[in-house]
């Protein structure tokens, strides 16, 4: 088997295609290689041998090592150098991990693997600066002794002890805390004494000094890094298997830190924050890629090379074109200078915001780099609300104060109490307080933390700085890089322009355009709702607000799911139609039962006991019911309305408290105990299974009389007024044929009636939930009534795993971690489970009846991945909140473009 695949000079054994098996570093630093762009050789071990890894007891496959010298011999050729020369130049590497995604929580990078106590040597007389050799293996020592030998603060060290030794060491030699670069030759030699010292104190053992012993060393650490928490922690919120596997890309070195005409830098190819067309970045002079990153010196942007740099800048804007036309998205790209000489050390599609990506899609169509069918792939489905986010309210962001400037790393308002320490923010989060995280600079450690907050802030560090890349990545409102913001850990306060803020304390910040505020500001809707929602005239001539339009027009050419809305109300139902709904796929009628003193006359058809009393309690509710399906028909402008028949367990409708009970006794005259006696009896041990849906109008058939003649008559008084009316009636958890028989056969002799009453002629449909087991086997019977069914996935995911919709909660966390489910059954459908008796619901459907009209109306209509699943299995459409109808959208055209 083939383990380790080389790329240099101009061949690759990989390519840009095969991420699977060598990460996405890896594929693409072969990619780069083919098409000719300056790479430094090097080879990547497979993801295979990570499986393998962990499959055979964290040992490796026997062919690995004759396979990775071959590797090493190929880049020694290519370099003119050898692997521990200690003669000539030796050949350093640099050792990286690479799964498909870059990973925070992985083993990062090791630098100037390969040197010794000899070749630091070698190394020292070919270039004749000890000083840069030697700073070359001290900073080895200590990336290596960090991540591969576990050299790590302890508990109650407030400092990496090797950054602690340091600052010692320059206290005890000058007495003061110079600038790592003044320190000489002779001081980094000594501090790679003291380092190997605290490395056998710490961990016993003797740093390697063997090449070979430390490329297997770090090579097992990438490996091992793979199943650490903060690892675990990040695949678990974006679902990436654990089977996936890392791969390991061993590159030969080049040099940013050999003096004042080198230098390393990170850019994107356009601005991932806002999506301008701008190169976007940053660099350090006589540097090492890590510097950049770490936040120890401050970056300087990476237009200012442009002076300092000319040829090399003008080769880097070279191969930004040329990356961007080959790859025809945004990179992200790494690079080194070395004298003068630019070379590239890795390419990656960049992560970016829902706003950036808008952007990039557009432009990239303008510019004939994608088509319009790419240009949907590119929005991803689940960041499009952030689009829909709210801003600031203009009027009271001018009241507010600016206290504080940073960089703009993450685009959106968002306001609430700062906490200093991730722990802290998501315990906050926990008790419903909207946090922002204030740190002063993030690690992956935080990343709880950040997932948290509503937003973060961080007063070191830049535009690839950790915490710019997560909320990117999150689409979390950030603010990175604020200097004058000064945190105290251990008091657990920041200083800002002459103010302190404590922990709890409310700050504001928008990090569209990187400012902080103290207080809290009140937000405004963004201007995509705006436009939408408010016909505000600005918000419809933003750029945002056109290229949102654009994006939403290709959907609805693409498409071949529509989308509808579970909607309540006449209000919901016209926000829906303005985000592009067409039609209402649930209006849940009982909803209306709630509001105002509606909810008496329904306790008193409950407390009836006869049916004549139940009808005169019923004859209150009829007008309620039959002026909301009026204002919903009129929202709807003529798009159809699924509208369900009383489904909840009739006890969520009764009083439940002593005095709940003792006011609706007043009011309906009757005995208190009446009340309770009722009450009793209608409790239920598992109402979900108990006394619900169809079962409701089966037994009380007046209940669903009402509800027909308020939809039809509603239907006929909308006709008159010119609004065309489609209702839909839709008969919940219907699991015999009979029972929706029943149902159906009172429906149309209530159409027949109101016809002839007012004499309008109605069109309208039947049709019925598919939600309990029982109805999914038997659809094809079910369908000889049945006009129509919508897969109502909240209780059929309850019914098929046997699980409560309502207790789940209490160890769904458990099954995720433990990757029995890969996502909430409830939020994303089962596609094994539900989908498998979903597919047998559809197939029996339509034998019986081939136009049998589909849809699905559970909360899973809003989720990107199930709105997918129904495109696959042919439904005509989805339906989810109002909000989310955007989503679905674009989603629905995902899958069919
Ligand atoms: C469902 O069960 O999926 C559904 C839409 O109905 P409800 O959530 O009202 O039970
Ligand atoms: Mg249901």
């Amino acid at each position: 088997v083939k383990y380790v695949y080389t790329w240099g000079a101009g061949k690759a054994d990989g390519n840009g295609g095969m991420k699977p098996l060598l990460g996405g570093k890896g594929a693409n630093l072969a990619e780069m290689t083919r098409i000719g762009l300056p790479v430094p050789p090097g080879f990547t071990v497979t993801t295979e041998v990570c499986t393998y890894y962990y499959a055979n007891k964290k040992s490796y496959p026997s062919s690995l090592q004759a396979q990775m010298e071959a590797g090493i011999k190929n880049m020694e050729r290519i370099m003119g150098t050898k692997f521990g020369d200690a003669e000539g130049f030796p050949l350093l590497v640099a050792v990286r991990s690479g799964a498909r995604d870059s990973m925070p929580g992985m083993m990062d990078t090791i630098l100037n693997l390969g040197l010794n106590d000899q070749t630091v040597l070698s190394l020292e007389k070919a270039t004749r600066n000890p000083r840069f050799a030697w700073d070359c293996y001290r900073r080895f020592i200590q990336m290596y002794g960090d991540v591969v030998l576990g050299v790590q603060k302890r508990e109650g060290e407030d400092h990496e002890p090797f950054e602690s030794l340091i600052h010692a060491y320059k206290h005890e030699v000058y007495q003061t805390d110079i600038e790592d670069s003044k320190l000489t030759a002779d001081d980094q030699q000594e501090l790679v004494k003291r380092f190997k010292d605290l490395v056998k104190e710490r961990t016993g053992k003797v740093f390697p000094n063997d090449p070979w012993d430390q490329l297997r060393g770090a090579a097992g650490a990438v490996f091992g890094s793979w199943m650490n928490d903060r690892a675990i922690v990040y695949r678990r919120k974006y679902n990436i298997p654990t089977e996936w596997g890392t791969a390991v890309n061993v590159q030969a070195m080049v040099f940013g830190n050999t003096g004042d005409t080198s230098g390393s830098g990170v850019a994107f190819t356009r601005n991932p924050a806002n999506g301008t067309n701008e190169f976007y970045g940053e660099f350090l002079i006589n540097a090492q890629g890590e510097d950049v990153v770490a936040g120890v010196r401050t970056p300087e942007p990476v237009a200012n090379l442009k002076d300092e740099m000319p040829k090399s800048y003008a080769e880097l804007l070279r191969v930004r074109s040329i990356l961007e036309k080959h790859f025809r998205d945004v990179q992200d790209i790494e690079f080194t200078i070395q004298e003068g000489k630019l070379f590239m050390l890795q390419t990656r599609n960049g992560k970016r915001t829902a706003a950036a990506a808008l952007k990039f899609s557009m432009d990239m169509v303008r510019e004939k780099l994608i088509d319009w069918k790419t240009a949907i792939l590119r929005n991803p489905a689940d960041q499009l609300d952030q689009l829909l986010a709210p801003i600031f309210d203009p009027a009271e962001v001018k009241k507010a104060k600016p206290i504080a400037t940073g960089l703009p790393a993450g685009p959106g308002a968002a306001t609430g109490r700062i906490y200093f320490n991730a722990d802290r923010a998501v315990a906050a989060a926990a008790k419903g307080e909207k946090v922002l995280l204030a740190r002063i600079e993030t690690s992956p450690e935080d990343l709880r933390g950040m997932i948290a907050a509503e937003g973060i802030i961080t007063a070191r560090g830049g535009v690839s700085s950790h915490a710019a890349l997560v909320a990117r990545q999150m689409g979390k409102v950030c603010v990175c890089g604020a200097a004058a913001v000064q945190i105290d850990y251990d008091k657990k306060i920041a200083a800002i322009d002459g103010q302190t803020f404590a922990e709890g304390d409310y700050l504001s910040i928008d990090g569209t355009n990187g400012t902080i505020y103290a207080g809290q500001i009140k937000t405004a809707p963004s201007e995509i709702i705006a436009g939408l929602l408010h016909d505000d005239k600005a918000a419809q001539k933003t750029e945002k607000f056109k290229h949102y339009a654009q994006l939403m027009a290709w959907c609805a050419k693409a498409t071949k799911l529509q989308v509808r809305t579970n909607a309540d109300t006449p209000d919901q139902a016209a926000n829906a139609i303005a985000f592009g709904a067409t039609g209402i796929g649930l209006t849940r009628t009982e909803h209306m039962f709630f509001e105002g003193d509606r909810i008496d006359s329904m306790r008193e058809m409950i407390l009836a006991d006869t049916v004549a009393a139940r009808e005169a309690a019923l004859a209150k509710l009829l007008p309620y019911q039959r002026a909301d399906f009026l204002g919903i028909f009129k929202a709807l402008k003529g798009f159809p309305a699924t509208i369900r028949f009383i489904d909840p367990p009739l006890h969520e409708f009764l009083p439940h408290t002593k005095e709940q009970q003792m006011d609706l006794a007043r009011k309906l005259e009757i005995p208190v105990e009446r009340i309770m006696a009722r009450v009793n009896e209608l409790h239920e041990f598992n109402p979900m299974l108990g006394f619900r849906g169809c079962r409701l109008g089966i037994k009380y058939p007046e209940i669903t009389r009402m509800q027909a003649r308020a939809v039809f008559e509603a239907a006929a008084e909308a006709q008159k007024a010119g609004v065309k009316a489609r209702p839909e009636i839709m008969i919940p958890l219907v699991g015999f044929k009979k029972e929706l028989d029943l149902q159906v056969a009172i429906v149309n002799e209530t159409a027949k009636a109101v016809q002839t009453e007012q004499k309008v002629r109605l069109t309208y449909k039947v049709g019925t939930m598919i939600e309990v087991p029982r109805g999914a086997l038997t659809a094809g019977e079910i369908a000889q009534t049945a006009e129509f069914f919508s897969f109502g996935t909240n209780d059929l995911t309850q019914t098929v795993l046997g699980m409560s919709r309502d207790d789940a909660g209490s160890f769904l966390g458990a099954y995720q971690e433990a990757e029995i489910v890969k996502k909430n059954p409830f939020a994303s459908i089962d596609q094994t489970g539900v989908g498998a008796l979903m597919r047998v619901a559809i197939e029996n459907g339509r034998a019986t009846r081939p136009d049998i009209k589909l849809g699905i109306c559970g909360e899973h209509g809003g989720d990107p991945d199930s709105v997918k699943f129904c495109h696959k299995l042919g439904l005509a459409y989805v339906s989810c909140s109002p909000y989310r109808v955007p989503v679905a959208r674009l989603a629905a055209a995902q899958a069919a473009v």
